[in-house]
């Protein structure tokens, strides 16, 4: 049977609102195509290389939470950005993704480091942007979720789509996450990856080509991860009218 490897990056920190149900997800799509994947959770960093991980995952935490793990990142931050540069598929969720950018300003203004992998920064404010989110998305079509952050982040990268109901990266330019390279960065929480199979797939598909493992079935029965869709979708729908 193959194999792919998940390094999941400071779980004991960083899992808001169901995070880790972004890995039973990964788990469960790659057993559709008889892959088996191996989960390593890594608190400590030092001396963590990428040589056996496939697909890289941090969650979101608070802003407590989240400065220290970007304290615990930083001494893995070269070979974090160089895996990133090398194509490897990852997927960080609102605080995991604030802190790839070069600061985070808290709402009492104090800006916190960040791991400055790419050029962007978020900026925090009291009054949070929060509820149910609908994007629409040229590679991953119709993304649904939930958000709750208080941060506003700024960037001129490629992003996961067009926001057609809630915020996203902030309350401006309605436009959601980043999509550099096979990296996703989102505020999506609820947890994401359940909700939206086209993105776990996306994730397990490059992590295949990258491994030499041939992704099969494509297309599986994916009629529950749907309805489930559907459900935020009419929800919004009902609340737009
Ligand atoms: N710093 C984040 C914020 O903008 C923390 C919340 C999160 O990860 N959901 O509020």
């Amino acid at each position: 049977m193959n194999e792919l490897t998940v390094y999941h990056f400071m779980p004991d920190k960083l899992n808001l609102y169901s995070d880790i149900g972004n890995i039973i997800a990964l788990k469960q799509r790659a057993k559709l195509r008889n892959i088996t994947l191996n989960v390593i959770d890594i608190n400590q960093t030092e001396g963590v290389t990428f040589e056996e991980c496939d697909i890289f995952f941090i969650g979101g935490g608070s802003d407590r939470e989240q400065a220290l793990a970007t304290q615990e990142l930083s001494k893995i931050k070269e070979s974090l950005k160089a895996a990133i540069e090398d194509g490897m598929p990852g997927l960080t969720v609102c605080g995991g993704y604030q802190f790839l950018g070069s600061k985070y300003i808290t709402p009492d203004g104090i800006a916190l480091e960040g791991l400055n992998i790419l050029d962007f920064y978020t900026e925090s404010q009291k009054d949070r942007l929060t509820g149910d989110i609908v994007i629409e998305s040229d590679t991953f079509g119709t993304i649904v979720g939930f958000e709750n952050h208080g941060g506003r982040t700024y960037h001129d990268f490629g992003t996961l789509g067009s926001v057609t109901y809630g915020y996203g990266n902030n309350d401006e330019d309605a436009k959601e996450g980043i999509h550099y390279k096979n990296l996703l960065g989102t505020y999506l929480h609820g947890p994401i990856l359940p909700k939206n199979h086209e993105i776990t797939d996306y994730l397990l598909e490059k992590a295949c080509d990258r491994k030499g493992i041939v992704f099969e079935p494509k297309n599986v029965d994916n009629t529950e991860e749907e309805a489930a869709k559907n459900v935020i979708i009419e929800r919004v729908s009902q609340q737009s009218k």
